[in-house]
């Protein structure tokens, strides 16, 4: 191996730039070549390098998204774009890929491994945490802590006008971040795509909390709860059934995946960046790197892409028992 590219890809997250510059100086440290690709596939079609060099990442690893733009790339669906892509990458001199991104860049990376049996390592950075084979994703911890601080911000609004908010988080699949950020920020109920908790219960537990002396509630919803309804459905079922409530809505957006990455992630990012480098050096392919039990492992690409990371059903019950 002389030459590694990088690529992030699909939706950014913060500390994306914190594991470029780890893979980068890995590399360096390892004396071989580093080629940054950008806008993820869709650059390494087009051939859209630079070499990256250890001083060309200094001050990146305080800062969110990406340096190396991220993209989405139908041509690298199709074989033909693939075949582009290989082409691109013998021309430049590359011999390995460290995919950073989520579900569908690795499903990318292992399609285009499978047909040119290129080495590829991917890095997890996307903020849903829904990647098999790592505790946490890169930019999941920063999201957290992002939604947290805004919520609290709501609930100085929510309680100075005894308001009920609705607030949306992102997860259309896994809700990770809900669950975490419902109890980080002491929310009266968390709805989540793992679980239909129901109306029913929505507006029993609301209809308890008013009559327990609560001014203010928040109710954190993932996108993709099981409820039935969206948020602003939601807002009018509860209006219709509880008048006694006022009730606001609150869509968080893409702001949760922006800013800087905290002191986790950046430690995650340089963790798993120095270990796909090294893993690469060592003749493994086909793997994504990740955190588990608190060590960098290594987990089949194929694993990673087809796994959830259970939701943590004990954190259910203590959100229950923290609303009493
Ligand atoms: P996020 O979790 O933020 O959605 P992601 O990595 O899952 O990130 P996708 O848009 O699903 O984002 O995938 C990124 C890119 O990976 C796609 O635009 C495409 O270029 C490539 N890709 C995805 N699936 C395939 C596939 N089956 N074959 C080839 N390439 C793929």
């Amino acid at each position: 191996i002389k030459k590694i590219g990088v690529l992030t890809s699909g939706g950014d997250s913060p500390g994306m730039n914190a594991a470029i510059r780890s893979v980068v100086r890995t590399c360096a440290f390892h004396n071989i070549e580093c080629l940054g690709i950008y806008r993820g596939y869709q650059g390494m079609i087009e051939g859209d390098f630079k070499e990256l060099g250890p001083r060309s990442v200094n001050n990146i690893i305080n800062k969110g998204g990406t340096i190396l733009k991220s993209a989405r790339s139908k041509e690298f669906m199709t074989v033909e774009g693939r075949k582009k892509a290989h082409e691109s990458l013998v021309k430049a001199g590359v011999n390995a890929l460290v995919v950073i991104g989520g579900d569908g860049s690795f499903t990318g990376a292992e399609v285009f491994n499978s047909e040119y049996n290129f080495p590829v390592m991917g890095i997890p950075g996307t903020i849903d945490n829904d990647i098999f084979g790592t505790s946490h994703t890169l930019g999941y911890d920063t999201a957290l802590n992002t939604v947290v601080e805004v919520i609290d911000k709501i609930r100085d609004t929510a309680s100075s006008h005894n308001r009920l908010f609705f607030v949306e988080v992102m997860g259309r699949d896994a809700g990770h971040i809900a669950l975490n950020t419902g109890i980080g920020a002491g929310a009266e109920e968390i709805l989540i795509p793992e679980e239909d908790l129901g109306l029913e219960r929505l507006l029993e537990s609301l209809k308890r909390s008013k009559e327990s002396g609560k001014s203010s509630s928040i109710v954190v919803v993932a996108e993709g709860d099981k409820i039935g309804k969206n948020v602003f459905e939601l807002k009018d079922y509860v209006e219709e059934n509880l008048p006694e409530y006022d009730v606001r809505v609150s869509v968080l957006g893409h702001m949760q995946r922006g800013g800087s990455p905290s002191c986790f992630d950046r430690v995650l990012a340089s963790r798993l960046g120095v270990k796909a480098v090294e893993s690469i050096l060592d003749g493994k392919s086909n793997f994504m790197v990740g955190l588990l039990n608190d060590k960098v492992a290594l987990t089949p690409l194929e694993q990673a892409i087809k796994g959830h990371t259970a939701i943590d059903t004990e954190l259910l019950r203590v959100s229950d028992i923290m609303t009493t």
